[in-house]
């Protein structure tokens, strides 16, 4: 075919650019929440997971999604999934990086904010592994109410070697966990769970059940061992369901089907049932509720960290296309009202990133009274707000790019993946009502205005409405909020931290634009409407991604 036009005005895409050397948002709020932390394994997974060679696999792990293959060709039942080589390539990455359970292995300083940063780089390559990685993270301190059975699996889920075959878990290099908890009837209230187990005698690993019932939602079926609820004669209990037993057989697990999701399609997420599937009891019998609680916690310090990993992204990609694009005799970004929708998403992923690692320096502190409230209180309030303004972020990034934002293919493509994956964080992990009311429960601790206070203090006079929304909140906390009004009491919580760790981690344009826009009611209903006195240009230098 002849030439008909030649190709010109369309940017370079973003690869091979170091994640975290180019993050100063991330760089800071390490630095403010602990200032020794030795960053070089950060250096060298922003590295990596900025690459050409790891962004193609992340391209192909979400072309060439799971399939299911519940029989062999010889009619066996096998129920196995089958994954692209690239999945197994990510997810290796993602193991060999520790993000899975390093915490719980190795007495590094700060393991949970290390790994946290560690999260929301590799969230900015693919975010649908890191389901399995997250689960395996939150189950493995719960495995502790059963010491026989963490003897035992501990030292697998904290291997860095990852090990996708179907084995005893004797016999593999490293293991991996996943959750099962909702039902067709209910995923919220938990308490709806009908699943049974019936009493099915006693063996090294305690007391052992036999299972009878579905799940749902169950991700990551492939993985070697599920903590499930079900109901005993006691009431909901939470068991520790492997898929190979001890003598090498396999487990009564059945997956009907994988779900055909919107986005985070490298990831599978099945509907099972168990037919007599045998399980042991961690911790209490009827004390399911908890013990699940407990480890919803850290999948919900994910949910944040990811949202705010997949923001960066967005923000990244899109600053690095309209700092090429030209439109109207100017490059993109040159163009005012541009500069004031890029300036707007740095500020909300800026924030977003100083509380979701404020929230994870809180696991590194579990001893400490104040940072035990911290952990109670902003799981829910960064998990509500950040998930939330998540979605409507990432259509403005996608926006940015024009058209080719939206298509799906190769480099620049890569915004409508993001797109997709956006509303996941929101739902799953306790969706955002379920969040606000989960807040008011944790006000409910009598310390909690008090903690709030003390967290904001260091931010006192900087900022009038700061200052205002400071004084409000306590007493709204210690007025009790109503159901009703627990979604504005959240993001008020939210904006208020927010604003306070900008005041100690960002620069005075940052930090003033900020409180301005999202404090003080100089701001539109979409992003993009900063005021005029707003320092643009200091604000997009800080996030530029080169
Ligand atoms: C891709 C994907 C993977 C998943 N993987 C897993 C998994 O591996 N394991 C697992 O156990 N689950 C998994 N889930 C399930 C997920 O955690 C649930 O979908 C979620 O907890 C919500 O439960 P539900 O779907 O039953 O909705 P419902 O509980 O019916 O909630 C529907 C809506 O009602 C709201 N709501 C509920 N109660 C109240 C109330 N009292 N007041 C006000 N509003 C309320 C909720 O906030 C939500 O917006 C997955 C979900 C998805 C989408």
């Amino acid at each position: 075919m002849a030439a008909t036009h030649e190709v010109f005005n369309q940017p370079e895409p973003l690869v091979d650019v170091n994640l975290f050397a180019t993050n100063r948002a991330l760089q800071a709020a390490l630095k403010f929440n602990a200032p020794a932390l030795d960053t070089a394994p950060l250096h060298a997974l922003g590295a990596v997971v900025g690459s050409g060679e790891m962004q193609t696999h992340a391209r192909l792990a979400n072309a060439h999604t799971p399939q299911l293959k519940t029989h062999s060709r010889f009619g066996e039942r096998i129920d196995q999934v089958e994954f692209h080589p690239s999945y197994h390539a990510l997810m290796a990455q993602a193991v060999g990086a520790g993000l899975h359970g390093a915490p719980w292995g190795e007495g590094a300083a700060h393991p949970h904010l290390s790994r946290a940063a560690g999260f929301m780089l590799f969230t900015e390559l693919e975010p649908s592994i890191l389901c399995p990685i997250s689960m395996s993270y939150a189950v493995a301190p719960a495995l502790r109410d059963n010491p026989a059975i963490h003897a035992d699996w501990a030292p697998g889920l904290t291997s860095r070697a990852y090990d996708p075959t179907l084995k005893v878990w004797r016999d593999k290099a490293g293991l991996t966990m996943g959750m099962g908890m909702t039902e067709k009837q209910g995923g919220s209230d938990v308490r709806a769970n009908t699943t049974r187990a019936e009493p099915a005698g006693s063996d090294a690993w305690g007391q052992r059940f036999s299972v009878t019932g579905h799940k749902w939602f169950f991700s990551a079926p492939m993985c070697d061992a599920f903590l499930i609820l079900a109901q005993t004669a006691s009431g909901l209990s939470c068991l520790f369901l492997p898929r190979v037993l001890p003598d090498g057989s396999m487990n009564q697990l059945f997956i009907q089907r994988l779900k055909d999701k919107l986005g985070n399609k490298a990831n599978a997420s099945s509907e099972v049932e168990f037919t007599g599937a045998s399980a042991w009891l961690v911790g209490e019998e009827g004390r399911g509720v908890p013990q699940i609680l407990a480890m919803g916690t850290m999948t919900r310090l994910d949910c944040a960290l990811g949202t705010s990993g997949l923001m960066r992204q967005a923000l990244g990609i899109a600053l690095n296309h309209t700092a090429q694009r030209k439109a109207f005799g100017k490059r993109l970004i040159e163009q005012p009202l541009m500069k004031n929708v890029l300036a707007d998403l740095a500020l909300e992923s800026e924030a977003s990133t100083a509380l979701a690692l404020r929230l994870a320096r809180s696991f590194d502190k579990a001893s400490d009274p104040h940072e035990q409230v911290m952990t109670r209180l902003l799981t829910p309030v960064a998990k509500f707000w950040i998930c939330k303004r998540g979605s409507h972020f990432a259509q403005e990034a996608m926006e940015c790019l024009g058209g080719n934002g939206y298509v799906e293919e190769g480099g620049e493509g890569i915004m409508a993946r993001i797109y997709r994956e956006m509303p996941l964080n929101s739902i799953w992990e306790g969706a955002g009502n379920i969040m606000a009311l989960d807040l008011l429960r944790a006000l409910r601790k009598a310390d909690a205005a008090a903690a709030l206070a003390h967290e904001l203090a260091p931010a006192r006079g900087m900022h009038p409405a700061l200052d205002r929304l400071a004084a409000q909140l306590p007493i709204r906390v210690e007025e009790m909020a109503t159901e009703m009004e627990a979604r504005r009491l959240a993001q008020d919580v939210a904006l208020a931290v927010q604003a306070a760790l900008l005041a100690q981690t960002a620069p005075g344009a940052v930090f003033g634009a900020f409180c301005d826009s999202r404090l003080d009611g100089q701001w539109g209903h979409s992003f993009g409407s900063l005021g005029a006195g707003v320092d643009f240009d200091a604000i997009l230098e800080r996030a530029m991604p080169h």
